[in-house]
């Protein structure tokens, strides 16, 4: 119970301007149970007026009845709409509350977590959060409802009042443990779930691939395990409810009979009235729902620790910690920045992928990081983004270092164009827009046509309103390099990191954007990654990088001369 009240007021803090639902909801909830305890005793008694030939009283009474039974779905209308308006404000608060902490996550967390894990605590967990309030109101009026007709009972017969509670806590007994054994099992369950959905979401996203590979049947075969691995564990929840259900069932249908019984031996030995047996036989079925009231409310608060527990992990656990960033705001950068003795390495992977690094480059100037793949040229431009943070050593933009810096003075100041840029399911337009709201219609044109994109685009039927699919699907490689490019001279930041960034596009479209890019040169800093050295030839400066380390810089015909592994990289690409 301690966990649930702490997980309560965690859920709390994201709904209290909710408040005023919540109260409408639960009077209304208790109007509705108020009637109903009244509800029974008035049958009752228009049974005694019937039986009596009482007309008079028997009409007033079933007009009351009436009256009650109407005000009761009133309230029941009203009760609805406040509950229903509370479940989508709370849950859109929640939801939104938990995806704007998914976006901080270090990176390095994110790499080593499936999607299903952030998937299905965004969707699930917070729809069940949302529930609690339902949940709680339902509950514990009806509880408070039934324990009402328990004293009721109590005044009734003392002897009925005992046999009640005994025969309660005995199926109570039973249903805890179902509640408890069922919880453990829905924690396996979920755990198996998120990786699940995160294998379906890398199925979907994966799906060309897997076909041009034709590993559909090994994919169906994974699929075909883990599902069915899933589902087991669904089954196995399942598999403790049956059992137990059944159990308190037997009990309980036990209990209904014993109870017929012992108001008749009442009424006939005891001296019990016949109308009294009545209603407490009329209140039978509802303190019968005592026991799936406070099931279902153990079971809901059970299910509520454990959705809270995950979200809870995400907002404020350790499990998942956030990015770091300063506090100091640069507004208007120049462009320098130096690596100084800057170590790094990846995760839990020893292995250091920047060892030592010194460079520093100047405002405006561009320059090549050259060298083989897995050199760690492409580390070096997240280190500057600040996606990872260094293990030892100093990256500064402006003199100042990034780790003083807000977000805003570092990401703000940087664009990355990457090989594999994501294009989002969204218009052409829409996806420029990402990057200024207020974007005209001629930056987006003079965008396009500096990344020789416009033309392209022309020839599409819906022109820039064209959708282009979930990660760009209907674009090919270059387009989607092309519209990268386009959003990169949109964004128009003063350093411009461009990796691999041109390397689908033809030889025509690049000396295009090479000339775009020359046209930039001077006014930003251009950092560039390319495997062919033919398009960074003509750079400020080329660094050639070799296992985490600057082996040589210097311009084109320096590292020919100085640096033999330049030199017969180069030679390798003319021979092609
Ligand atoms: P380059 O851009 O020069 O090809 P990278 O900087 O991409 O090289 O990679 C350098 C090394 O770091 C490689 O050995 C690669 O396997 C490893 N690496 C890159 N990204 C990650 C990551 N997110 N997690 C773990 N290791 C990584």
């Amino acid at each position: 119970m301690k966990e649930f009240w702490f997980y309560l007021k965690f859920i709390w803090t994201y709904v209290r301007e909710l408040k005023r639902n919540l109260i409408i909801y639960v009077c209304t909830h208790i109007i509705r149970v108020i009637i109903s305890i009244i509800v029974p005793i008035l049958s009752a008694q228009a049974i005694i007026h019937l039986t009596s030939n009482a007309w008079e009283q028997l009409i007033l009474v079933a007009i009351v009845m009436y009256l009650l039974e109407n005000a009761r779905n009133v309230m029941h209308y009203f009760g609805n709409y406040n509950a229903q308006y509370l479940y989508r404000e709370s849950f859109i608060r929640l939801q939104t509350a938990l995806g704007r902490q998914i976006v901080q996550i270090e990176n390095e967390c994110m790499d080593s977590h499936s999607s299903g894990v952030f998937i299905q605590r965004l969707t699930n967990d917070t729809s069940k959060l949302a529930d609690i309030f339902f949940l709680l109101n339902r509950s514990i009026a009806n509880i408070i409802t039934d324990v009402g007709i328990l004293i009721a009972v109590f005044f009734l017969n003392k002897i009925v009042f005992i046999y009640i509670v005994s025969m309660l806590l005995i199926v109570y007994a039973v249903d805890s443990t179902r509640v408890q054994k069922r919880g453990e099992k829905d924690k396996i369950f979920r755990e198996k779930n998120e990786k699940v959905s995160g294998f379906v979401g890398e199925l979907v996203r994966g799906i060309r691939d897997i076909k041009m590979l034709n590993a559909e049947d090994s994919f169906m075969k994974e699929l075909h395990f883990k599902v069915r691995d899933v589902n087991g564990a669904r089954y196995d929840m399942g598999d403790v409810d049956r059992r137990y259900v059944f159990l308190r069932d037997l009990f309980y249908d036990l209990w209904d009979l014993l109870l017929i019984l012992l108001l008749v031996f009442l009424v006939t030995h005891n001296g019990l009235a016949v109308a009294t047996a009545l209603i407490i036989y009329n209140y039978s079925g509802r303190i019968g729902s005592i026991i799936s009231g406070v099931s279902t409310l153990l079971e809901g608060v059970k299910d509520f620790n454990l959705s809270a527990s995950r979200v809870y992990a995400i907002i404020e656990g350790e499990e998942f910690p956030k990015e770091k960033f300063g506090t100091m705001h640069l507004d208007n950068i120049e462009g320098n920045f130096e690596f100084k003795n800057v170590t790094f390495h990846y995760g839990s992977d020893k292995k250091k992928v920047l060892n030592k690094i010194n460079f520093k480059v100047n405002a405006n100037e561009t320059v090549a990081f050259v060298g083989k793949s897995g050199a760690g040229k492409t580390t070096i431009f997240s280190l500057l983004c600040k996606m990872y943070d260094v293990d030892s050593g100093h990256i500064t933009i402006d003199g100042v270092d990034i780790k003083r810096l807000d977000k805003e003075s570092i990401r703000g100041n940087i664009t990355i164009i990457s090989q594999n840029p994501y294009i989002f399911h969204m218009s052409i337009r829409d996806n420029l827009r990402l990057m200024k709201e207020n974007l005209t219609e001629d930056e987006m044109v003079e965008a396009c046509k500096l990344a020789s994109f416009h033309d392209f685009v022309m020839k599409l039927p819906d022109g820039y309103d064209t959708v282009v699919g979930e990660g760009g699907v209907s674009l090919s490689g270059g387009q989607k390099q092309r519209l990268a490019i386009a959003r990169a001279f949109v964004q128009k930041t003063e350093i411009i990191l461009m990796d691999e960034a041109t390397s689908a596009l033809d030889n025509e479209t690049q000396s295009n954007i090479q000339k775009a890019i020359e046209n930039m040169k001077k006014e930003y800093t251009i950092l560039i990654v390319a495997h062919r050295l033919s398009t960074v030839v003509n750079s400020d400066r080329i660094l050639f990088v070799k296992d985490g380390k600057i082996l040589a810089e210097g311009s084109h015909k320096e590292l020919l001369k100085t640096c033999s592994d330049y030199r017969s990289l180069y030679e390798t690409e003319m021979e092609k």
